[in-house]
């Protein structure tokens, strides 16, 4: 029997050159991570409209950091021993041996550019706000995402708890404005590194005799960051930790009477808030106070608290980083979460303002036309709509009665020859021909007439 000939080897035409394996195209994001399509953007576009006017009314100023650090910027100011550093940073070595991540999270970088942009000698506080992308390698399930944005403030230079308090305001107001009214605000203090270290080592030794009940995590945390463990999920770390120390029963006297002024303020605006002892938010650069808005959602029975947001004091983390000592204390909210709570309230969603006139035309070289006299309207601040790729006079009428235009103008070959536009009134079918140079004037005169 003649030997089967193989056809593919035989397409080689290098036998020493290793072929390219077609890798295949996968046409979806890698996971954890998704498209924000238009249908969304209305609940997104309320959500940046109104976070960015509470933080412009409180005096905020827009900073955009880079969406890579240094890997070192992250680790020193979250802590080793932290599950963002140890497990959920996307960290690469660059072509040039650079070791940088993907940011985690804003506060670090901004804490980065204050310190190399000199914004120390700024009159204080120096009150940021950002918005963007985060990314963490953690198990995407249910308003958890490898990529999420968040929207966040910070104000560095100023101790004084009112800064706290408002921090807390903002972030309830613009949760508050996009119709998520279940919202509570949990608060604890953490105290400063002189009371948490008596604290954390009354803990250690809470924890160590209760050690054998721990979950394995937890035991490890026990030697890396034994305040974590007071917000491990597991059944049996919480039952356990439901006697352990409490950190406001151990702070100085200056924290206690931050902590203690905070919660006068809260009350003040009416916030509704809850201590909560075992609220410690895992990052190493927090300090006295500690917050997260919460909404509480009942789920097949049991009720699921659902963290929108949160933030804290950060006195330390300036100076961590190699800047001077710099109080400083800021909060973050989850845009991915506000955005699907909203949805879920079916929760007021932007709208775009609608256009008031319409442009048809008929014909090359009144298309041409068109397109200037779109741009002189859209200029004059009208907002016109169109539909240019469409040929006959007729679909364009429909579309502008379907947008429930109140001006309709038609170019067509006579009027781009005359220099002038018909001018259609949509409720009462009138026309008019008037001169091209005139149209602005005429359509604003006219929609000043009709009024909104
Ligand atoms: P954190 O500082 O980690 O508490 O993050 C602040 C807020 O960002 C949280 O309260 C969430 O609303 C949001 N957030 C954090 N991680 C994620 C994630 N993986 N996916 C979606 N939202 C997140």
């Amino acid at each position: 029997m003649p030997k089967k000939k193989n056809i593919t080897k035989k397409t080689t035409k290098n036998p020493k050159k290793p072929q390219a394996v077609k890798e295949e195209l996968l046409l979806q994001p890698p996971r954890g991570m998704r498209d924000i399509l238009p249908a969304d953007q209305v609940y997104w576009q309320q959500i940046r409209r109104l976070s960015e006017k509470a933080a412009a009314d409180f005096g905020y100023r827009r900073i955009d950091i880079p969406l890579v650090e240094f890997t070192n910027i992250f680790s020193r100011s979250i802590g080793e021993g932290t599950d963002i550093i140890d497990k959920e940073m996307y960290s690469f070595s660059t072509k040039g041996g650079e070791k940088v991540s993907l940011r985690p999270e804003f506060t670090a970088g901004i804490a980065r550019s204050y310190i190399q942009h000199g914004m120390n000698v700024s009159p204080k506080p120096v009150k940021l706000y950002y918005s963007g992308p985060c990314y963490r390698y953690d198990r995407p399930q249910e308003g958890r995402f490898r990529e999420f944005f968040q929207f966040g403030c910070e104000a560095l230079g100023e101790q004084d708890p009112v800064l706290d308090a408002q921090m807390i305001q903002m972030g309830w107001r613009v949760i508050y404005q996009l119709g998520i009214r279940s919202v509570r605000v949990s608060v604890n203090s953490i105290g400063c590194p002189a009371c948490r270290k008596s604290y954390r080592s009354l803990l250690v030794h809470y924890f160590e005799s209760k050690k054998q009940k721990l979950c394995i995590d937890c035991k490890k945390r026990l030697e890396k960051n034994p305040l974590r463990i007071l917000d491990c999920k597991e059944d049996k770390c919480v039952q356990v930790r439901a006697s352990a120390p409490q950190s406001i029963d151990h702070l100085c006297e200056e924290c206690r009477v931050h902590f203690k002024e905070l919660l006068e303020y809260l009350e003040e605006l009416e916030i509704p808030f809850d201590l909560d002892s075992n609220l410690v938010r895992g990052l190493d650069y927090y300090t006295k106070t500690v917050f997260e808005f919460l909404t509480v959602s009942e789920g097949g029975g049991d009720a699921k608290k659902n963290a929108l947001g949160g933030g804290g004091r950060y006195d330390g983390l300036v100076k961590m980083l190699g800047g001077e000592s710099t109080p400083a204390v800021g909060f973050s909210l989850g845009m991915d979460r506000l955005a699907v709570e909203m949805k879920k309230l079916g929760a007021r969603q932007y709208k775009e303002p609608k256009p008031r006139v319409f442009l048809a035309q008929l014909g090359v070289f009144a298309k041409k036309k068109s397109l200037r006299m779109f741009e002189a309207l859209e200029r004059s601040g009208i907002r016109v709509a169109e539909s240019f790729g469409r040929g006959s006079l007729k679909s364009q009428l429909k579309v502008a009665d379907r947008l429930g235009v109140e001006i309709t103008l038609i170019i067509g070959q006579k009027e781009a020859l005359d220099e002038t536009v018909i001018v259609k009134d949509m409720a009462s079918g009138n026309q008019e021909i008037i001169d091209a140079g005139k149209v602005v004037d005429e359509v604003k005169r006219r929609l000043k007439k009709i009024g909104h």
